[in-house]
């Protein structure tokens, strides 16, 4: 990760925060970024401390007046576009000062959201997604993709976190014949499927299973639909070929508390209570 310079001034409302912060930004050359949850609404200007034209000395100010009040404003919402803001002022040579006395929202901008909460405040459904929204969902995997990459050049094992679920898909497709499942479809079970072994094992936390469950289930998965194995000994017979090829251990992604982890399986029992079991948490 690049470690980039940003000021943070945060109190309460009207205690004089905007004449720091333009005194500051005049200084560094820097641009405000509103961490304020009532300064994003349009409107609203009695109680809120909205700066003036003339308090903002011609220093930029972002994140003011963006919505109308009939919206709602999410903090991931905030959290994207204040990124956003903020990698601009980068680009622009400049220094960001992150100013308000919303604390989620500067917490937001500095540590970053969980990105399965980002995820489930968008409509994931089919045609229903904004192109902002797969646009940001695409820039983030892509971004995801490259710091674990980059962690792990040489393939030694981090890189395999990228196939959460992908082990159970590629044995499905393998009963199932490919002709009949898609492989996002497969996948979105095989992610089921991993989760429901990391609850198994106790990895998995419940309430990371459930997020994950229902981000699937918007996004249209139909995890009521009868088990997709028709032959949990078929499954497990594609699954111990492939244990064969790699040495007598199969090697499983399960979500964990922050992301996932790799768990070798040697115990078939496990595996077959769970394929047999379908969905059922
Ligand atoms: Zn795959």
């Amino acid at each position: 990760m690049i470690m980039k310079k940003l000021y943070v001034i945060a109190g309460p409302t009207a205690c004089g925060k905007t004449a720091v912060a333009v005194e500051l930004a005049k200084q560094i050359k820097g641009e405000v970024v509103s961490a304020d949850s009532m300064l994003v609404y349009q409107g609203m200007d009695i109680g809120t401390a909205k700066p003036t034209t003339e308090e903002k000395q011609n220093i930029p100010h972002h994140l003011i007046n963006i919505i109308t009040p009939d919206k709602t404003f999410s903090a991931a919402e905030y959290q994207r576009r204040a990124v956003k803001a903020v990698n601009e002022i980068y680009e622009r040579g400049k220094l960001p000062v992150l100013t308000g006395g919303t604390g989620f929202y500067i917490n937001a901008v500095l540590y970053g959201n969980d990105f399965l909460d980002e995820l489930a405040d968008m409509d994931l459904s089919h045609n229903k997604i904004s192109s902002n929204n797969l646009q940001y969902i695409i820039e983030k995997t892509i971004q995801y993709k490259g710091i674990i990459v980059s962690e792990d050049l040489r393939d030694n094992g981090k890189r395999m976190l990228l196939n959460l679920g992908h082990t159970f898909a590629h044995a499905l497709e393998a009963t199932a014949g490919f002709e009949n499942i898609s492989h996002g479809e497969a996948v979105a079970w095989g992610i089921m499927q991993a989760c429901a072994l990391g609850l198994e094992l106790g990895i998995t936390p419940t309430d990371r299973a459930g997020k994950i469950k229902t981000l699937l289930v918007s996004s249209g998965f139909d995890y009521s639909k009868s088990n997709p194995v028709s032959s949990t000994a078929k499954f497990l017979e594609v699954i111990e070929s492939d244990k064969k090829k790699r040495q007598n251990k199969i090697t499983f992604i399960v979500p964990d508390t922050q992301s996932a982890k790799t768990v070798v399986l040697d115990d078939m029992n496990i595996l077959e209570k769970i394929i047999k079991g379908g969905i059922s948490f």
